[in-house]
C-alpha cells in the first residue's frame, strides 16, 4: 500500500511557555507524512522556497519520504508564527506568509498518481481538491483544515468534506465551522455531507471518531511534560491514515484501532520543539508506545 500527502512545508516561528524557536522546521504536510512513514511508505507533494534548508530535507528522506512531489519555487517558504497561551490548548496566528502557496499548481508526479491512501493536509481547499483530481482512483482519501480556511474558502472546504472519507478537525474548528457547540451534533452534521468518518481532536483531552456505526472517544497518551504541541495535529492524522494504509481495514473498529497510532505520533511530536524529538524516534520506539497504549484501551 501507498500513501501521498499534500500540504504545507514550513519555516515556523514558535512561542510557548517553555520558550522560543525561530525559524525551524515545520509545516502540515511535513509532520504528516513523518508521522506516516513509522507505518507505511509515504510520499510528499508540496512546494518549498529558495531559503529552504537541504538539512531539513534530510530529516524526511532520512525516514524513506519520497520527495519526488516536492517542488523548490524562487520565493521565500511558507512561514507561520504561533504562540500558545499558558495552557498550550490554544494559540494565536501572529503571522503567516502565504505568498509561496499563490499562483502554486499542485502537480502529483505520475509514479504518485495510484497512491492508495491520498492524505489533503492543511494547505489551501482549492489546492486539497487540485491534488485529489491528479489521483487515479484512491481506496482511502483523507481530509484535514484548519481556520483560516473556514474563514476565507468555506465553500471550496466543504467541495474536500464531500470528497473525502476521513474528515479531521479540530475541537475549535468543528464550532465554527458547523456553528455547534456540541462536538458529536457538530460531527454529525459534517457526517451528512459526504465522509464516512469524522475524526475531532481535542488537544491533551485526546480524540473523538464519529461515524454512522456510533461514536468513540480516546484520551490522549499521558505525558507529564509538553513542551511544544505544534505539529501534533498533523501527526495524529498522519499515525491515523498512514495505520489505515497499512492495514487497509476502514472498518469502524479498523479506524479505532488507527486512532491509537495517531495518539502514538501525536506524544512523541509534544515532547520538543519542531522535529527535535521525533528526528530520534525510532521504530522500536514507536512500536513499543503503540503497544503500551493498545494495554490501556479496551476496543
Ligand atoms: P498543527 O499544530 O498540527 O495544527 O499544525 C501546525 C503546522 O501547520 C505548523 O507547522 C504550520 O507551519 C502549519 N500551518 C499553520 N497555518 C497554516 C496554513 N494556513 N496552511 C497550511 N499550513 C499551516
Amino acid at each position: 500500500m501507498s500513501l501521498i500527502v499534500g500540504g504545507s512545508v514550513a519555516l515556523d516561528t514558535l512561542e510557548t511557555p517553555h520558550g522560543r524557536a525561530d525559524r525551524v522546521f515545520g509545516g502540515s504536510a511535513s509532520y504528516f507524512a513523518y508521522a506516516a512513514s513509522f507505518l507505511t511508505k509515504a510520499s510528499l507533494v508540496g512546494v518549498i522556497g529558495h531559503d529552504f534548508p537541504d538539512e531539513y530535507l534530510k530529516v524526511l528522506e532520512g525516514r524513506g519520504i519520497s520527495l519526488a512531489g516536492l517542488e523548490r519555487s524562487p520565493k521565500p517558504t511558507f512561514s507561520w508564527h504561533g504562540k500558545y497561551h499558558e495552557n498550550m490548548n490554544n494559540r494565536d496566528t501572529l503571522h503567516v506568509d502565504l505568498s509561496i502557496f499563490e499562483g502554486w499548481q499542485v502537480k502529483v508526479p505520475s509514479v504518485l498518481q495510484n497512491a492508495d491512501t491520498v492524505c489533503l493536509a492543511n494547505m489551501s481547499p482549492k489546492q486539497q481538491l487540485m491534488l485529489l483530481q491528479q489521483c487515479k482512483n484512491p481506496r482511502f482519501v483523507v481530509a484535514d483544515t484548519m481556520n483560516l480556511w473556514i474563514e476565507i474558502e468555506r465553500d471550496a472546504l466543504f467541495d474536500v468534506i464531500r470528497a473525502s472519507h476521513l474528515f479531521i478537525l479540530n475541537d475549535e474548528e468543528a464550532r465554527q465551522l458547523t456553528e455547534n457547540d456540541n462536538l458529536i451534533v457538530a460531527g454529525k452534521s459534517l457526517l451528512k455531507r459526504g465522509p464516512r468518518y469524522v475524526v475531532v481532536k481535542k488537544g491533551e483531552h485526546g480524540a473523538l471518531l464519529i461515524a454512522k456505526e456510533g461514536t468513540y472517544s480516546i484520551g490522549a497518551y499521558p505525558l507529564e511534560k509538553v513542551f511544544d504541541p505544534t505539529g501534533a495535529g498533523d501527526c495524529f492524522a498522519g499515525g491515523l491514515a498512514g495505520y489505515l494504509d497499512k492495514t487497509g481495514d476502514l472498518s469502524f473498529k479498523g479506524v479505532k484501532e488507527a486512532l491509537l497510532a495517531g495518539t502514538t505520533a501525536a506524544s512523541f511530536c509534544v515532547e520538543d520543539f519542531s522535529f527535535h524529538r521525533l528526528r530520534k524516534l525510532t521504530d522500536q520506539e514507536f512500536n513499543a508506545r503503540l503497544a503500551a497504549l493498545r494495554t490501556h484501551v479496551t476496543l
